[in-house]
């Protein structure tokens, strides 16, 4: 009963949208665009053709409409790929690891472009909370221009719609709540381990502009110049790899935190201020001990945050805390609070019972 009145007010809510009379659009502008479903999706170069082929297969007929290819920047395996997806009536995005570029053989040569810590040490060899936690300073000439030729790269690879930003911010100042016992730790201030980029580069630049030292501030999470420097550095890789970007004809898309003062608060990452034509928030309810409502909670807060801006939102859904009726649940949150389309984590977890309820779902939206 519960779900045959959500689609109801799905439906009923879609018609009305659509009888609003608006005299300065044609028919076909005001067509809403299908909500859309994407999934992201690893690779590797051993996996033999046909395992790719019957994988795009299955989810085009499960419903999902992109995917998301993270291929390690590997643009010969993407080129490989996209074709693949392309035939199997699938959209393609190239999926890059942006600031977070664990073993990255070119990075790794070059130890003073990785971020340093409030303690002084680096993420070449100092790494917070886990091994592939290896970030780039944002400042820095050389390390933002290889996060940047990195992504110009993949915008060239023929036939994807978008390069995908993941992991463009800083690390996790604080994690997300429900991670905090898997790495027994306690987040109740700034702690200095976590708090990111103290490295020469970063430090004179605020100098320059602010004639203070982030290194002697006696409290530096109460200094909001000190904040916002940060998040500032993170738009304008943003937003100058949106112009590299859409310069090859393709479009700038990211997976970010569940709002924007939520990423702002956890990883200084403020997406609502980004040059971007989608965002992925991922609403990851489980990792913050939520319910599914709150999916529909972030999902509206993002939405209204980017409403005078070009800029889509698609919800992020964790697939493995979701069972089959709940995917469908957490669907109908997105979808009810401004979603454009939602994003699966990820499309190995994906069972065929979850592709049923997309199906469904995207057969009651046809009716
Ligand atoms: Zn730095």
């Amino acid at each position: 009963m519960f779900k045959k009145i959500c689609l109801l007010i799905v439906v009923v809510g879609m018609f009305s949208c659509n009888q609003v009379p608006n005299t300065e659009k044609t028919e076909a502008e005001v067509a809403p665009e299908p909500f859309k479903y994407w999934a992201w999706m690893g690779s590797s170069a051993d996996r033999a053709d046909s395992l790719y082929i019957d994988q795009f297969e299955q989810l085009k007929a499960g419903g999902i409409d992109a995917v998301l290819i993270n291929t390690n920047t590997d643009t010969t395996l993407l080129s490989r790929l996209t074709p693949m997806a392309l035939d199997a009536g699938l959209e393609v995005h190239a999926w890059i690891m942006a600031m977070n570029r664990p073993g990255d053989t070119v990075a790794l040569k070059h130890p003073e472009w990785y971020a340093v810590s409030r303690e002084g040490k680096s993420c070449f060899d100092t790494r917070p909370y886990v091994d592939y936690y290896q970030w780039m300073c944002p400042t820095r000439a050389e390390s933002r221009e290889h996060v940047l030729s990195l992504t110009e790269d993949l915008a060239k690879v023929d036939g994807i719609t978008s390069v995908h930003l993941d992991y463009i911010r800083y690390s996790d100042i604080f994690l997300p709540i429900g991670l905090l016992p898997k790495y027994d730790l306690v987040q109740e201030e700034e702690l200095p381990e976590f708090d990111f980029c103290y490295c020469e580069v970063c430090v004179s630049a605020f100098e320059k502009e602010h004639h203070k030292s982030p290194l002697v501030l006696k409290d530096p999470a109460l200094d909001l110049e000190w904040k916002q420097f940060r998040l500032n550095r993170i738009k304008s890789v943003v937003d100058e790899a949106y112009e590299r970007v859409h310069a090859q004809g393709k479009i700038l898309t990211a997976a970010v935190f569940p709002y924007p003062e939520m990423a702002d608060h956890m990883v200084r990452q403020r997406w609502d201020k980004w040059k971007i034509d989608a965002v992925l928030p991922m609403v990851y309810h489980n990792f913050y001990n939520e319910e599914i409502d709150w999916i529909g909670y972030a999902t509206g807060q993002g939405v209204k945050d980017l409403e005078t801006k070009n800029t889509q939102l698609h919800t992020g859904l964790f697939i493995p805390s979701l069972s089959p009726e709940e995917l469908r649940m957490a669907v109908l949150e997105a979808k009810d609070h401004g979603a454009k389309g939602v994003a699966l984590f990820d499309a190995g977890a994906l069972k065929p019972a979850h592709l049923e309820v997309i199906s469904e779902l995207k057969r009651s939206e046809q009716e």
